[in-house]
């Protein structure tokens, strides 16, 4: 048994989808963070159980040619970036391999067609949303990031991941609220007035919107806030005020009041213009998500005079990008605010051949189903938990030929592609998507073609029978 606070030497042979060095000592694995293959290292057990551990380097004794100066301050305690000390190529061939791992063990798909992971061309300052928790320490106001795996915020001046901007904007912010001595939110106590500020951009039309996350509907001098971040930031089209007052780690309340502007900002993707909200999902990494509904299209095949299904849609993104010539798109989304945007959207861009259902996917799918919807080509992009069985199996009984399956989570993807398999379908391709560079995060977009009849009996039958 190894136990804690025990000191080893060890080297690492890989580094685990989680962005963790892996070694084993005395037969035992032990994931050590910010390590890579080929250092030798010593390190100090911090958790020992019966059949893992967890090390924290001591002292590099021989560092892995991998290795590269580490170009964040906060990497060590920020939850974000598992990255930052190995080289952009070494993070992609790690982050192929994850998707190769997961549909090759969890999802059993033997020769495997998986294409090269399409990166980033630029892995600094991609994102274009950022929410930074606050706190008020004895007047002294700060935004910041959540420490990894803790509620405990360290603040931060400047993130690499964030636009520039962002920070200016936030200084502006905390040194309004600290003037003003505004509370920050406790979650201990429950006390406390702001909770975040959340901040997106619309990279192509270079809108700013700010929303500040607050446990009432009014702050004092709000008023004055709005002024000033208008008139030194004049990007900021929107501000709005959201409302959570509940105790919950979750960030967002559902209620929104504008302040400012029209509570939404426009960008542009793929030549489409998106409205967002802050309640409604956008892809953080605007230019490589115009490169994952590229490859999708492409997957999805001629779409001339076919009925597309996008379930999970957001704001309409995927379908409004790719099915342009479709005779009919039909987007399934839980979010209200996600589905008006969505209904929106396809006004600004003139689509009439559009229908926007807000419900839940799986349910959404069986009655359109029941109803005898014609659907020939059916897009899907959940959560990372994924898809249910139920829901694969309705998408199989709409008998359409092609799926196309985006997912944010190899593992969930890997296992819905085998029940894809059972229902008939083959992977006919897979391509890894960057998104998320520096990020333990990895895209993947899935051709799935449903088998004719034939090809789908696996018994092998002796034809010469036939002739006696
Ligand atoms: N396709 C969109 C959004 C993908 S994110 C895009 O690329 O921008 C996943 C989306 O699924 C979110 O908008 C989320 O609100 C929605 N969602 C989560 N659970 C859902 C459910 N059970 N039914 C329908 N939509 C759901």
């Amino acid at each position: 048994m190894i136990t804690k606070n025990s000191i080893h030497t060890v080297n690492i042979d890989s580094i685990n989808s989680s962005g963790f060095g892996v070694c084993r000592i005395d037969g035992i694995v032990c994931f050590v963070a910010g390590a890579v293959t080929g250092d030798e290292l010593e390190i100090k057990i911090i958790k020992a159980k019966k059949n893992y551990t967890i090390g924290r380097i001591e002292k590099i004794i021989s560092p892995s040619p991998k290795r590269q100066e580490n170009d964040c301050t906060v990497f060590k305690k920020c939850g974000g970036c598992v990255y930052r000390h190995i080289s952009y190529k070494v993070e992609l061939e790690i982050k192929e391999s994850t998707v190769r791992d997961a549909l090759t063990r969890i999802g059993h798909i033997e020769n495997i067609n998986l294409k090269p992971i399409i990166s980033a061309d630029n892995f600094l300052r991609y994102r274009n949303k950022a929410q930074y928790p606050v706190k008020n320490e004895n007047g002294k106001f700060s935004a910041g990031f959540f420490a990894a795996r803790t509620h405990e915020i360290i603040p931060c001046e400047d993130c690499l991941l964030q636009p520039e901007i962002f920070s200016s904007v936030v200084k502006t912010i905390c040194q309004w609220a600290e003037e003003n001595n505004i509370s920050s939110y406790d979650e201990k106590t429950n006390k406390g007035v702001l909770r975040h500020i959340y901040l997106r951009i619309a990279e192509e039309t270079n809108e700013i919107m700010v929303t500040l996350v607050a446990t009432q509907q009014r702050i004092k001098n709000q008023d004055e806030l709005i002024e000033k971040l208008t008139k030194e930031f004049p990007q900021i089209k929107t501000i709005v005020l959201n409302i959570n007052d509940k105790k919950t780690n979750v960030i967002l309340g559902e209620e929104c009041i504008t302040l400012f502007g029209n509570g939404y900002i426009t960008d542009v993707l793929c030549g489409t213009k998106i409205k967002i909200s802050p309640l409604s999902f956008y892809q953080v990494n605007r230019r490589q998500a115009e490169k994952l509904y590229e490859k999708a299209k492409e997957y999805m095949g001629d779409i001339k005079n076919k009925n597309v299904l996008d379930l999970y849609c957001g704001t309409g993104t995927i379908g409004l990008c790719t099915a342009r010539d479709a005779k009919k798109l039909i987007g399934v989304e839980i979010i209200e605010q996600a589905v008006n945007d969505a209904k929106e959207n396809a006004k600004l861009n003139e689509r009439e051949n559009t229908e926007f259902i807000c419900g839940d996917a799986e349910k959404a799918a069986e009655i359109l189903r029941q109803k005898n919807i014609k659907v020939d080509i059916i897009v899907v992009d959940p959560p990372r938990k994924g898809l249910t069985e139920n829901l694969i199996g309705t998408i199989a009984d709409f008998g359409t030929e092609k799926v196309v399956y985006v997912s944010c989570d190899p593992a969930t993807l890997a296992r819905d592609c085998e029940i894809f398999k059972r229902h008939g379908f083959k992977v006919s391709e897979a391509t890894p998507v960057d998104l998320f560079p520096r990020t333990a995060h990895v895209e993947t977009v899935v051709s799935l073609v449903k088998l004719p009849p034939d090809d789908v009996i696996n018994i092998e039958l002796d034809l010469s029978e036939l002739d006696r």
